[in-house]
């Protein structure tokens, strides 16, 4: 544990400790003892402490969830070049993967509805040779020169 972690643990505990005495007094001059008031004014501040700190560490965790929610919708959004389908005037539209998309056309007013279409393609590679037949049954190769 580091230094500065026990200094602020032991410098709690006496906070704690002094409040729970200051009560302690102030109680037992009314009515009791001040060891009655001392355990009972602690055991408030624990439960108060704990109350405080879960609100405290759920509130974070909100603040956390609402981040990664913003910059996921940050990420899934970006912007395509679409003709209109009833007056062929193309518009920027931003898109979003993860929800139904539309824009309203600038040109006409008329609102579009989005279709996205993925597929499959097979990457090429570069060639660095190619044969091609000749006539006479042999063939000739052409290399890239590099
Ligand atoms: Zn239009």
């Amino acid at each position: 544990m580091k230094k500065i972690t026990l200094i602020i643990i032991l410098s709690s505990i006496g906070l704690t400790c002094g409040v729970s005495a200051l009560f302690g007094f102030a109680g037992s001059t009314i009515i009791g003892s001040f060891w009655g008031w001392f355990w009972i004014s602690l055991l408030l501040q624990f439960i108060l402490f704990g109350i405080v700190n879960s609100y405290l560490l759920q509130r974070d965790t909100q603040a956390f969830q609402q981040q990664e929610i913003d910059m996921l919708d940050k990420l899934s959004k970006f912007t395509i070049k679409l003709t209109c389908s009833y007056c062929q005037q193309s518009n920027l539209v931003p898109i979003q993967l993860n929800q139904r998309n539309s824009f309203k056309c600038e040109g006409c007013n008329q609102v579009n509805g989005v279709s996205m279409q993925f597929m499959a393609t097979s990457l090429t590679t570069p060639i660095d040779a190619v044969k091609l037949p000749t006539q006479d049954s042999s063939s000739a190769e052409f290399r890239v020169v590099q």
